[in-house]
């Protein structure tokens, strides 16, 4: 038998296509969108708009849904993390942001990670293996869903980060046939504008996107002012140094939009990588290229087993001002969900100890 397709990985005009290729009229293509992209159904026995019949033949040719949801945990902020699984067993995370005026959501796209950033548990789980672009869209609907209720609009806009476990650029394709999923208006409609990919700097990657016509935003996680401290902390560095990393910055910065701008995001280790010096050192590689960007800097969050402690506020606000007093905007990112292990550098499929896990059906 030939290998179900996966429905939530593709476009409207590639659903319709495929009800097509077993005999199907292009509306009822459409309407299979709609149930799984606007209506956010996870089975195709719930789309009642389907004469029976159809909905038996999709369930013998295709999936409506591959993640199955394992535990649910709501931190005291009201972050909720996910961890879902994968139909072969491998674990994916998800965050959902709750904040004022839109809420972010947070998603992986790869089952753990093959890079080795010194300070994140995701690294210690190694790269179990890439996601399809069904995984990725899917694990939006499953966040919007828990939120708001099956197919409920979400009353405020939602944003999209990349910076789940994994590297989103060694799976760059399928991240893009994602988002292209999901900003059809028929469907989520969550446009590439409001969606930002991290990356630990695959630089050939960097130019890639730059030549995407509706892409995302870009941030990049730099952590280290020097390519002697950054070839520790983060190990890709060796392959492509700072200098090269930059260089494709300033690269994607001349197809920037007016006003656009793109984020650096800098760990903050105590003792490691947050003394003065190395404010004006940040600074300074940053002036020197002449880049447009902005800085988050971003506590560490407390990962046992790893060997580091967060910064005290006070120093990260010298770190902050003397980027500042150089021209360089910096933002201090809060953490969020740190109570149930959903904040940066925490995504390593494990269960909370500190609360019993909510779990809810699949
Ligand atoms: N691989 C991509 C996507 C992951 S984003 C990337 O590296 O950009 C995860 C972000 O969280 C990165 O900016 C990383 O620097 C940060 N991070 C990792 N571990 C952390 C930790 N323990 N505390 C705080 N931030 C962390």
């Amino acid at each position: 038998m030939k290998q179900a397709v996966d429905l939530p990985g593709l476009s409207k005009a590639e659903v319709v296509s495929f009800l097509e290729t077993i005999g199907e009229p292009a509306y009822r293509g459409r309407q299979v969108f709609a149930g799984l992209q606007h209506r956010r159904l996870r089975s195709f026995d719930e789309m009642s708009d389907l004469p029976t019949q159809l909905r038996a033949r999709l369930n013998e040719v295709a999936r409506a849904s591959t993640l199955t949801i394992e535990s649910r945990y709501v931190s005291s902020d009201g972050t909720r993390r996910y961890l879902m699984k994968t139909h072969d067993n491998l674990p994916v995370e998800t965050v959902f942001i709750p904040e004022e005026r839109r809420d972010t959501i947070c998603f992986s796209s790869q089952s753990g990670c093959p890079l080795q950033c010194t300070f994140c548990l995701t690294a210690q789980l190694g790269l179990l293996r890439s996601l399809t672009p069904a995984e990725i869209v899917e694990q939006i609907i499953i966040a919007l869903n828990d939120a708001y209720g099956v197919g409920v609009k979400p009353p405020r806009g939602t944003n999209l980060v990349a910076m789940g476990a994994g590297e989103p650029f060694l799976n760059l394709d399928a991240l893009l046939q994602a988002l292209r999923v999901m900003a059809d208006k028929d469907g989520l409609f969550i446009v590439p504008n409001r969606v930002t990919v991290s990356t630990a700097g695959v630089v050939p990657k960097i130019r890639e996107l730059a030549k995407v016509p509706e892409r995302p935003h870009l941030a990049i996680s730099l952590a280290a002012p020097t390519d002697e401290l950054r070839n520790e902390l983060m190990p890709i560095n060796k392959k492509w140094p700072l200098a090269e990393l930059l260089s494709a910055c300033k690269d994607f910065e001349r197809t920037l939009k007016p006003g656009e701008r793109f984020t650096f995001e800098y760990v903050m280790l105590a003792g490691v990588n947050d003394s003065p010096e190395q404010a004006r050192q940040l600074a300074n590689l940053l002036n020197r290229h002449s880049l447009r960007a902005k800085v988050n800097l971003i506590p560490h969050n407390p990962a046992e087993p790893l060997p580091y402690r967060p910064s005290s506020e006070d120093t990260v606000e010298e770190f902050k001002s003397i980027l500042e007093s150089k021209g360089i905007h910096t933002y201090v990112r809060r953490p969020r969900g740190r109570d149930i292990f959903a904040a940066c550098g925490q995504l390593a499929a494990r269960h909370s100890t500190l609360l019993e896990p909510q779990t809810i059906g699949a």
